[in-house]
């Protein structure tokens, strides 16, 4: 698990311009204010008051980010690999004293700074708030922490269901705004793609409002209702089942139809005559798939709805829905046209079930060749519920995926295009909140990154409308030099913390990931840093 803890906020990082001081104005005094220029809406906030974003603050006429600035640490239990939490200083006299980190510089090399409440280097003149040397294996290291502020990003959600949600490219709406469409399904999942530059500026003011907090809610693992247009009504949140009109999604589908005839087939020969099992994209029939004929299995004369692609693979054998094996209907015979009297038999015994298992129904043939239902044998019923069994959760995944080669880079670099040549080559680690992410090939910075690996709340919006994310950039030292690095920003980070970042007082807070989120690697232990 990977936990982190964090500063208070750091006066005057990001823009630290005074306030003027008060100015009698026709007899009335000016309340002084500051100008925070971190994006491009400008606020002018009064003493004691934050900006439109709620990220900035006047405190006594400084400057402040207000959200604390968050620290990962190394785990000492795994050196090589992992990210640990930060323990609360109050239990921490009772526990071994590695398991906690309350400012001491003596464990600094087990700390990386995250961009979460770093701030930001918009409007991009200036070089990233933290730029922090460390050392690794006796190699010299430095990490670039910026907020990121993305007008181009977008969720990409994967939702693990076979049932329904909407057609492709159908509009997805939240609070009657559009906010993105379904895109491709994907085995055993379907896709959504949410927010995006088109939703956040290229429609109404209300649009790109709706959108932004959308996202921001969704990064930030909270739920969020969505309305597909054709489709279902959806509630989601990273790393929770899906919830489909108004029924918990529990069981992810074991495979197609096709697949599941497959796997089984072996367990199922010489307990049945027939198996169909029911998916809305490749319904399975054992008889005459290859797996039942490989097991010289006799056919059933079954003859089914749908249009057959290959020998017992069946495409729409009915709508798409939430009832069957993701189709539209609830009584299974319905796509079954009827059986060949030359072939079937009276007494066969046919199994129905959906790729989930969750519905499954047993029948014997009568001397009319009518299927009947009756009781499963208790033989059935075990493969059945090893069907079951082999479901995974059903589950919402999130990835943020933001663009970041535009001048953010200027943060890092006077030549930005030698950043991006180096993320290519390898030679610069790309993370989000400590969260790996993957960088896309091609050009530009085209990032993705999983939200439940981040701290929590790393996101914010500001209102232009744009996301604001937390990027970090870690690389050799002598690299950083060689791609025209702001070398004389360059600090340790007992220099960092000195710099007014670190208040030591009262219990780190520490906000803890999701359990089921894979423990991420230590940022600076990637290759190729250390290679
Ligand atoms: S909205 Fe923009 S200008 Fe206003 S406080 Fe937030 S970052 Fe600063």
């Amino acid at each position: 698990m990977t936990e982190h803890t964090k500063t208070d906020g750091l006066p005057g990082m990001d823009n630290p311009q005074p306030a003027a001081a008060p100015e009698p104005a026709g007899g009335r005094t000016v309340i002084a204010k500051v100008a925070c220029n971190a994006c491009p809406v400008l606020c002018q906030i009064s003493e004691g008051r934050s900006g439109a974003c709620d990220r900035y603050a006047n405190q006594g006429g400084l400057l402040i980010r207000v959200d604390p600035v968050v620290f990962l640490r190394r785990s000492l239990a795994e050196p090589e690999a992992r990210l640990v939490p930060f323990t609360p200083r109050p239990q921490a006299q009772t526990e071994d004293a590695n398991s906690t980190w309350n400012g001491d510089l003596l464990l600094a090399d087990e700390v990386f700074i995250t961009g979460v409440g770093s701030s930001t280097t918009y409007p991009d003149y200036k070089p990233a708030p933290f730029i922090v040397s460390s050392q690794a294996d006796g190699v010299d290291l430095v990490t670039v922490v910026t907020e990121g502020i993305f007008s181009y990003c977008s969720l990409k959600v994967k939702i693990d269901t076979d049932r329904f949600l909407g057609p492709e490219q159908a509009n997805i709406r939240c609070k009657g705004e559009v906010v993105g469409h379904v895109t491709t399904a994907e085995y055993g999942s379907q896709m959504l793609s949410l927010g995006g530059v088109h939703h956040l500026t290229g429609g109404s003011k209300k649009e790109g409002r709706v959108t932004v907090e959308m996202m921001e809610a969704l990064g930030n693992k909270k739920p969020v209702e969505l309305t597909i247009d054709g489709g279902a009504q959806i509630l989601i949140q990273a790393g929770k089942a899906p919830i489909v009109n108004g029924v918990e999604e529990k069981r992810m589908r074991v495979g197609c139809g096709s697949a599941t005839i497959g796997i089984f087939a072996m367990q199922l020969v010489g307990k049945v005559d027939e198996v169909v099992v029911v998916d809305d994209h490749i319904t399975g029939v054992l008889t005459e798939h290859q797996a039942g004929r490989c097991l010289d299995m006799p056919p059933s004369g079954i003859q089914m709805s749908g249009r057959k692609s290959t020998p017992g693979r069946y495409f729409q054998v009915a709508n798409p829905g939430t009832g069957w094996g993701g189709t539209d209907i609830d009584n299974p015979l319905a796509i079954i046209e009827g059986w060949n009297p030359a072939v079937a038999w009276p007494g066969l015994r046919l199994l129905m079930t959906s790729t989930t298992g969750e519905h499954a129904t047993w029948y014997v043939l009568n001397d009319a060749l009518q299927p009947i239902e009756q009781d499963m044998p208790d033989e059935i019923r075990l493969i059945v519920d090893r069907i079951g069994e082999n479901c995974e959760p059903s589950l919402t995944t999130v990835l943020f995926l933001g663009g970041a080669g535009g001048s953010l880079r200027a943060g890092v670099t006077e030549n930005p295009i030698l950043l991006t040549r180096a993320i290519k080559s390898a030679l610069v680690n790309v993370t989000c909140g400590g969260a790996p992410a993957y960088v896309w090939p091609g050009g530009g910075i085209t990032m993705m990154v999983d939200v439940m690996r981040m701290p929590d709340n790393s996101f914010g919006t500001v209102p232009t409308p744009a996301i604001v994310a937390p990027i970090e950039f870690s690389m050799k030292l002598e690299d950083y030099r060689a791609l025209g690095g702001h070398m004389d920003y360059v600090r340790t980070l007992e220099e960092a913390l000195r710099h007014g970042a670190w208040h030591n007082e009262g219990a780190p807070l520490a906000r803890s990931w999701e359990p089921l989120a894979p423990a991420n690697p230590w940022p600076l232990a990637r290759p190729p840093l250390l290679g």
